[in-house]
């Protein structure tokens, strides 16, 4: 059983001693008033180095991440984070600049991050970037404020946006919080925007369209060059909901599907990393007429030096404290140069490749209800399963004890029991074969001795707990020795 910190703690013991500071020492009480004063010690634990360390491996042991096993989360694309990456960013020159210091002290920040702009506007296909928002969803919200900002220029009072309903959850409530109705369009039987409730929906009350190509099933939206020109017809807005980048980066851009606006998660597609969410960065490209629109500062160059440019006369203001999380900013940068344009291509083509190769071995054994070629990911129900005695939640405890991260589960909402699963480029053949060995295996079990399954997980620190009530009740505080 694994100590607390605080039951590792021993009185007196240091993780390091400071030399003698050479002044003398003074009582609190005769620089702060005694009523402000704590009356008791805090509760600290007293422990070496060494402790400190060894108990955060452990613990760090009891989680998941990607270097211990596969992550076949869907939509997450928890792609591994190479080395490389965190080499460049631990830099001292990066680390300890400081968000202050006057421009003229960094520019190779400042071209990094102008490069990076530029980066984004070309794989996105859009001419202006933002990196300021600090996630997917923060985007979107810097994104949807942008389209209200624009309307509002031009005097059209549009109260509503669509939401297909595969979309992520964050969509709807991204239109939501920036004031707009949401309008939900259905899928078709190929897992398509229903084209026809599409145009039934369009109006002069609309203002844009959020939507992800590949969609959330995993399937290219073929009618995505029908879909804007009904939208731009009806003179609304297209964004775009980045998070599936990966199966398209470098092969179609989100500009040339007719995209206006468009986030990207780099954690996700670029390879920074996410686990346990964060941090991360969502920067926002749009189409030059919304360039205006943009927080400020972005940053420029004038043929000499590079500069915070804060000449974006309709902007929305700022979304983030400083210019973005330059940390991970710095990571998806290297990326890309590490990558080039036909690693970053590759990296699609493979991703695309991988979640395939794992579809085609795993139907029939599971249903999959949109049967075409997928994208980066694919989704399979546990209806089947669900009837032998086992739902989805049981599958993916299963896969715990074999060392894998479950898939996302019960996303989208259109399919029942949905296991929703994306290998990622970064995935050997060996590493794909063992994921469908044992989801071979738990089908078969769930077939012969379903009582078993649902006795997973056993190997995890925390065995099958009652959801409810963890969440409800969650026991949590160090109550003293
Ligand atoms: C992950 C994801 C988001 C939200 O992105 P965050 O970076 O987690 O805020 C939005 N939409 C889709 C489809 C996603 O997969």
């Amino acid at each position: 059983m694994t100590q607390l910190i605080f039951e590792k703690s021993q009185k007196g013991r240091r993780g390091c001693l400071l030399p003698e500071t050479g002044v003398p020492e003074i009582d609190f009480d005769s620089i702060i008033d005694s009523s402000l004063l704590n009356e008791e010690d805090l509760l600290l634990p007293e422990v070496s180095e060494l402790d400190v360390m060894r108990h955060f491996v452990e613990l760090s042991h009891k989680n998941h991440f990607i270097e211990k096993g596969l992550y076949p989360l869907g939509s997450c694309t928890m792609k591994y984070n190479p080395q490389i990456n965190e080499s460049v960013c631990t830099l001292p020159r990066f680390k300890d600049l400081h968000p202050n210091s006057p421009t003229s002290f960094c520019q190779g920040s400042l071209e990094i991050m102008y490069e990076l702009q530029n980066y984004l506007a070309d794989i996105t296909g859009l001419d202006s970037v933002t990196l300021q928002p600090a996630a997917g969803a923060h985007g979107e919200l810097t994104g949807m404020l942008i389209v209200k900002a624009y309307f509002k220029k031009k005097g059209e009072n549009r109260t509503k946006v669509i939401v297909p309903d595969s979309a992520h959850g964050t969509n709807p409530a991204t239109a939501k919080m920036c004031g707009f109705d949401v309008v939900q369009v259905g899928s078709n039987e190929k897992g398509l925007v229903d084209i026809e409730e599409l145009k039934k929906a369009v109006n002069n009350d609309v203002a844009a369209i959020m939507l992800t190509n590949p969609n959330t099933l995993g399937l290219f939206e073929e009618n995505i060059l029908e879909i804007s020109k009904i939208m731009h017809e009806a003179g609304a807005l297209l964004y775009y909901d980045g998070a599936n980048l990966n199966a398209i980066m470098g092969i179609v851009k989100p500009g040339e599907m007719g995209f206006d606006i468009v986030h990207i998660n780099t954690h996700k597609t670029l390879s920074t990393p996410h686990g346990g969410g964060g941090p991360g960065a969502g920067p926002v490209a749009v189409r030059k007429e919304l360039a205006s629109f943009l927080p400020v500062p972005t940053v420029g160059f004038n043929g000499e030096n590079f500069y915070l440019n804060y000449n974006h006369e309709d902007s929305i203001g700022k979304v983030r404290s400083f210019y973005g999380n330059f940390g991970v900013l710095l990571r998806a940068y290297t990326y890309i140069l590490s990558m080039g344009k036909t690693g970053l291509k590759q990296a699609s083509i493979d991703a695309v490749l991988n979640a395939n190769y794992l579809k085609e071995k795993l139907k029939g054994i599971y249903m999959l209800p949109y049967d075409s070629v997928c994208m980066h990911e694919f989704v399979l129900s546990g209806d089947k399963q669900k009837e032998q005695g086992v739902n989805t939640l049981g599958i993916a405890k299963r896969l715990m004890d074999s060392g894998i991260h479950p898939p996302t589960v019960y996303f989208p909402l259109i399919v029942h029991e949905a296991l929703m699963v994306e290998p990622t480029e970064t995935e050997s053949k060996e590493t794909l074969d063992y994921f469908v060995d044992v989801m071979l295996k738990i089908a078969k079990e769930i077939e012969e001795n379903p009582e078993a399954v649902l006795k997973s997980p056993l190997t995890t620190p925390v065995g099958k707990i009652d959801e409810v009530q963890a969440a409800k009740k969650p026991d949590l505080a160090y109550k003293g020795k």
